[in-house]
């Protein structure tokens, strides 16, 4: 068991364990939400969630604004 790093963000592969199927997001100019699946995502499973946004950009699909983010 490793012991606790309480600044590891959560992984792909933690969030999976959680139950997790994807990464919630949101609009920061409509506020409308969604979700994008980790298996559409194609990245690693040790890619740290919160670095997921800044390595894709989202575009929202209601108002086409590209500042969609992980919620
Ligand atoms: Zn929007």
């Amino acid at each position: 068991m490793k012991p606790e790093r309480p600044y590891d963000p959560m992984s792909i592969a933690n969030a999976v364990e959680l139950g997790l199927t994807g990464v919630p997001l949101y609009c920061r100019k409509c506020y409308r939400e969604g979700q994008i699946g980790f298996a559409a995502l194609a990245m690693p499973a040790d890619t740290p969630v919160p670095s997921i946004a800044r390595a894709r950009r989202f575009v929202c699909s209601s108002c086409g604004n590209r500042a969609a983010g992980i919620r």
